[in-house]
């Protein structure tokens, strides 16, 4: 098995638990009905549901590293839905399609727990909820406006606690206030993203670790072309995340690659307990660059922040599968969070790229119109359970449906923020909230074009 010497908590923790033995790299010229590149959820989903959908289709799927070690394998794994990206949704696609994709995002959270038992994937899924809180008075209200609309809309499943339920909760008397939704929870993401792997290949899936792609010719067929070797396919899925913009430069200004910094504590499940924290919610707080946290089943505390750095251009930059160079910072965030915690020593720390899009919401598409080539990507850090939907839409592409998800709004490419005048203040935030649109009129850089759209305004987007 090949593997870069840092490897993330999770990854490391999922890897220590299989018989790991590597999958092989392609070293021959092989022919395939689809060829996916890119072996974490997006490129896993759409295999398997390829495969549950017409189990005789030839399916190859090749990663340039071990399938997980991009966000997948690294992320917070809270699992959370488009619900709060509601109101940007309804603004872009309308009423009916936006509650289409909210309610697929929910019932999605399902999904991977039916898939899961099914496949025997010990995930550690729990759906125990997700909770949205403020932790400042400039954060307050910040759920409210789209609360109400998904409440209008008849698909709110978004309920204000009281000051002290919050508190409880969250095992903190830092929240001030905060809604609470049952359709959410938490998931150990590298055991999950690994036992994907194994469901996939017991479908059928081949699979190729190790393997960049490095170029891609269009054609019918495509060809996919790797170091040793290449995949002559009569359809191409280009599940690459991050990686997008650095190959395909049309997208390098589609998406801001910006990190996202964790910590994990080493077990304390006593303290925990007397925190209240023994449940597997997330919580996410308000700021512009949000916190984040949940326990684990073993009786840590994982907590991360986003937006800490950014790089544009599609550039991929070295810190991001490095230990985090924040770590003091986000010690001082948890012992902000939980003083009681102060004490317990930090087991590991960590870095990922997330991939930002403009309106905050992923886009798929055909790649220059190619009607063999499909992508998906820009989840904008709210993607464990969205790539699930990812894969719906995907393999509908893929397949052609004629009323599949492929026809579904999010298929319209990398939408600028100004498709919508409200969007170019605030789209694809996690809490859409007209109050904040209000606060920024300033002329808008590069960064700020990307990231104001995004992260900065996206309260909540856990990544
Ligand atoms: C640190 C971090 C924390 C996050 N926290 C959360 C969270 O708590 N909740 C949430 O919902 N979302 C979170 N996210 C976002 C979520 O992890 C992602 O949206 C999701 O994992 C995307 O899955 P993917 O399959 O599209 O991408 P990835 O998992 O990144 O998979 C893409 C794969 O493509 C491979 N690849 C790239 N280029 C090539 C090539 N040329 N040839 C072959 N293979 C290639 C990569 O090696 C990689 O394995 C977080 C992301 C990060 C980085």
């Amino acid at each position: 098995m090949t593997m870069s010497e840092f490897q993330p908590w999770w990854f490391a923790d999922a890897l220590a638990q299989e018989n790991a033995t590597s999958r092989p790299s392609l070293n021959d010229t092989i022919t395939a009905d689809v060829c996916i590149v890119g072996g974490g959820y997006t490129g896993l989903w759409t295999a398997i549901q390829l495969k549950q959908k017409q189990p005789e289709l030839k399916v190859v799927l090749i990663e340039k590293g071990l399938c997980g070690s991009g966000a997948s394998g690294r992320n917070g794994g809270c699992v959370l839905t488009l619900a709060p990206k509601f109101l940007t949704l309804k603004r872009l696609f309308g009423e009916a399609e936006a509650i289409k994709i909210v309610q697929a995002s929910e019932a999605a959270v399902y999904a991977i727990r039916d898939f899961c038992d099914q496949y025997q994937i010990e995930a550690q899924l729990r759906i125990d909820g997700a909770l949205y809180t403020s932790t400042n008075n400039a954060q307050s209200g910040a759920m409210d406006t789209v609360v109400d609309a998904l409440s209008r809309a008849r698909c709110n499943s978004w309920n204000p606690l009281a000051p002290s339920e919050v508190q409880k909760m969250a095992g903190s008397k830092r929240h001030l206030e905060g809604h609470f939704s049952p359709i959410a929870g938490s998931v150990h993401p590298a055991l999950l993203v690994r036992g994907l792997v194994r469901a996939a290949e017991s479908l059928g899936v081949i699979i190729y670790e190790n393997t960049p792609m490095r170029r891609l010719h269009y054609g019918q067929p495509a060809s996919v072309i790797t170091q040793n070797g290449k995949v002559s396919a009569g359809q191409v899925v280009l599940a690459m995340n991050a990686w997008m913009a650095s190959q395909f430069r049309q997208f390098a200004r589609s998406i801001a690659i910006v990190s996202s910094d964790m910590i994990i504590t080493e077990p304390c499940p006593e303290l925990l307990d007397e925190l209240g924290l023994q449940h597997g919610a997330a919580v996410c707080d308000s700021r512009i660059f949000v916190h984040y946290y949940r326990t684990t089943c073993d009786g840590r505390l994982m907590l991360g922040k986003g937006g800490n750095t950014f790089a544009f251009g599609g550039k991929m930059r070295a810190e991001f599968d490095q230990p985090s160079r924040y770590a003091p910072q986000l010690k001082q965030s948890l012992r902000e969070f939980f003083p009681r915690l102060a004490s317990v020593p930090i087991a590991s720390s960590w870095n990922g790229a997330s991939d930002r899009s403009v309106t905050g919401l992923p886009f798929f598409g055909l790649l220059d119109n190619q009607p063999n080539i499909c992508y998906g990507f820009g989840y904008s850090g709210n993607g464990v359970s969205t790539c699930y939907l990812g894969g719906q839409i995907l393999s509908s592409m893929v397949l052609k449906e004629k009323d599949g998800w492929g026809q579904c709004g999010l298929v319209s490419g990398p939408l600028p923020a100004r498709a919508n005048p409200l969007v170019g203040q605030y789209a694809g935030t996690q809490r859409d909230s007209p109050q904040r649109s209000l606060r920024r009129p300033r002329k808008k850089t590069e960064r700020d074009r990307l990231l104001f759209g995004t992260i900065c305004s996206g309260s909540g987007e856990s990544g």
